[in-house]
């Protein structure tokens, strides 16, 4: 079916003769694997009699050497998939096997994208980046500090170059346009944080996707803000360049050097939030984030500093 894909990429019209010759297939084959591409992969395809077959938008694929072509620099091999569960999980699989670190995981598509405790990430095929780096860490629980808000910066930078000026963050770990979640970051780690470990950087930004019916929130992507669909190995390029970077300044002198930088472009400084801890709602107003990253809420006038995976910050107008 991806072959199929393939050779519709460009968005031109082809017919299903010259289609079914390039597979060996049928012409009723060809429209039969039409039929699963448009159902399974969400991806309109026009059908013009005497043209044959179009696809609604032309699709760029990710590539190794494209990224290359934008970054060469960057110090890590990427692996590529059509389509895997998650790239984080894959990225953890790789480091089970011996894959020596650092080392990048991309996918067209998630089947079961991951986001904090058991949530999902809807990720659907050739839209969207989901980016899983893997570093590996050695005797410095330091350089896990403050570490999923520094790849914040590095994704809100990225999105900043790409054109979406309005992109900025959310404690801990969200990219937002206004109230709108562009990205999402998923951090997960294996080994003694205190000694040698791997730590996964998952990454996923909505770049192409313009439906997303199950997406149960407010979302929006680069092209619902540019108005232009965009290379995603441009935007993959741009973000390893930022990430090398940012983790670059945040290995040499730790969080404290970005945590003001990371408060400038905290979308909801200064607002009067909830944090949802469990069961427990904690009424505060958003005064900053610690040298390490946790957040630090007046709570009843009391300054008050909260860190951890399980917390979310929410607006009291719209908790
Ligand atoms: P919060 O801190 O606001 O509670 P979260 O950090 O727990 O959010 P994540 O784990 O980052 O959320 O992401 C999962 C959530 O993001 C899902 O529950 C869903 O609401 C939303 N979501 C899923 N896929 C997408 C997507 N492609 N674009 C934007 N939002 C998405």
């Amino acid at each position: 079916m991806l072959t199929l894909l393939k050779l519709l990429k460009d968005g031109r019209f082809h017919s299903g003769e010259a289609l079914g010759a390039a597979l060996g297939i049928s012409r009723s084959a060809v429209w039969k694997q039409l039929q699963h591409l448009e159902a399974e992969l969400n991806l309109p395809i026009h059908k013009v009699r005497g043209k044959g077959y179009q696809l609604a938008s032309p699709l760029t694929f990710l590539s190794s050497e494209k990224i290359a072509a934008n970054a060469a620099a960057l110090p890590w091999p990427v692996h590529i998939s059509d389509s895997i569960d998650s790239t984080n999980a894959e990225a953890l699989r790789l480091i089970e096997a011996g894959c020596a670190a650092p080392f990048l995981v991309l996918s067209e598509q998630q089947t079961a994208g991951r986001g904090r405790r058991g949530r999902k990430w809807v990720s659907p095929f050739a839209q969207n980046v989901y980016y899983s780096l893997v570093l590996r860490i050695e005797g410095g629980l330091r350089q896990l500090e403050g570490l999923s808000l520094v790849v914040g910066l590095a994704v809100m930078n990225a999105l900043h170059e790409s054109g979406v000026q309005g992109a900025a963050l959310k404690w801990p770990n969200d990219i937002l346009v206004g109230h709108k979640k562009i990205a999402g970051i998923l951090l997960e780690l294996v080994g003694d944080p205190a000694d040698i470990c791997h730590v996964v950087l998952g990454i996923g930004i909505n770049v192409n996707m313009q439906k997303a019916n199950e997406v149960d929130r407010q979302w929006t992507s680069v092209q619902l803000e540019t108005g232009s669909a965009m290379d995603r190995n441009q935007l993959v390029a741009g973000l390893g360049l930022q990430l090398q970077s940012y983790l670059d300044r945040h290995k040499r002198s730790g969080f404290v050097a970005l945590q003001e930088e990371w408060e400038k472009n905290h979308l909801w400084h200064g607002r009067e939030v909830s944090l949802i801890a469990g069961v427990n709602h904690i009424n505060g107003v958003v005064l900053g984030v610690d040298h390490q990253g946790a957040l630090r809420l007046s709570v009843d006038g009391v300054e008050k500093i909260y860190s951890g995976g399980e917390l979310s910050l929410r607006l009291r107008d719209d908790s």
